[in-house]
């Protein structure tokens, strides 16, 4: 396995919308990059915690959350805990978060937050921080964005899909000017994909043809095991490490993790044009 550089690449994973494959993505694809030998960190910037539930955290064992390192500025290390999956950490969330947007409001460099706090990993061998987002552009997902170097997209293969693909697009071009001009696309995952609706195949097939190359393979079956397996508090790789949703996650991943490597010497950003 090739070195990654020492500064681990941090992944956002966002988009506006709910229910599209987020946290499922963050989860299984953090623990497929882990499965490959790579170091993860994932941190749950969603108040409704649904990563760190998924990964198998009650809220009573957790030590500290992503409010207490944004809100109350408390060092990333304190709230930082290992999984059941060797290889990946996570920095749990929980409701109080929800409290963030508000409470920020009056604070200094709000958005920077996260930023600051990342840069407590700047020795850590760590290889990837994947960042889990509510579903808005609030001062959560912004703090993110503006931490990340990387945005991967996820997108569900369904008719609402195709109408916000110009949102999503102008979405991304106003994250970067105003926020992140660094941040590059790592790509855009086409989630909850059902082989047997035409419209599932019309959608992979106008998102391709839009996004190119910035579209990542394989695309994600809609696989009932992805859908049981957070109730289990386990990633996909342990619950169900042979279902079609986990080779689908496994592929994925080794895709992403080959790509950023790659990408780790470009000095520009690919375009969405
Ligand atoms: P988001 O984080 O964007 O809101 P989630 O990852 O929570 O989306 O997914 C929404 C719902 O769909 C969850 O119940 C999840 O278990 C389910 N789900 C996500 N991806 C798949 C999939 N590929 N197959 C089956 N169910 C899925
Ligand atoms: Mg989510």
């Amino acid at each position: 396995m090739t070195e990654l550089p020492i500064v681990p690449r941090v992944l956002v994973l966002a988009n506006q919308k709910g229910g599209v494959g987020k946290t499922t993505t963050v989860i299984n694809v953090g623990a497929h990059l882990a499965e490959l030998g790579r170091r993860v960190l994932i941190i749950d910037c969603d108040p409704q915690a649904n990563a760190t539930s998924g990964l198998g955290i009650a809220r009573r064992d957790i030590p500290a959350s992503t409010y207490d390192v944004l809100v109350l500025g408390r060092p990333l290390a304190e709230a930082r805990m290992h999984t059941s999956i060797p290889g990946l950490d996570l920095v749990p969330s929980d409701i109080a978060l929800a409290g963030a947007e508000i409470e920020l409001v009056g604070v200094a460099r709000r958005e920077k937050r996260l930023t600051y706090a990342l840069e407590a990993l700047a020795d850590d061998p760590l290889d990837y921080v994947i960042l889990d987002c509510p579903p808005s552009l609030g001062l959560l997902t912004v703090n993110a964005v503006v931490a990340a170097q990387a945005l991967l997209v996820p997108i569900q293969c369904e008719f609402y899909a195709l109408e916000g693909l110009g949102l999503l697009t102008h979405t991304i071009s106003l994250l970067r000017r105003e926020l992140n001009p660094h941040l590059r696309i790592a790509g855009i995952v086409l989630t909850l994909h059902d082989g047997r609706l035409t419209l599932a195949g019309q959608v992979v097939d106008e998102v391709r043809k839009r996004f190119g190359d910035l579209v990542l393979e394989p695309v994600i079956p809609r696989n009932v095991r992805l859908s049981e397996a957070p109730s289990y508090g386990l990633p996909i790789t342990a619950y169900a490490p042979t279902s079609r949703g986990a080779d689908a996650y496994r592929e994925l991943a080794a895709h992403l993790d080959a790509r950023l490597q790659a990408e780790a010497g470009l000095a520009t950003a690919p375009s969405l044009a």
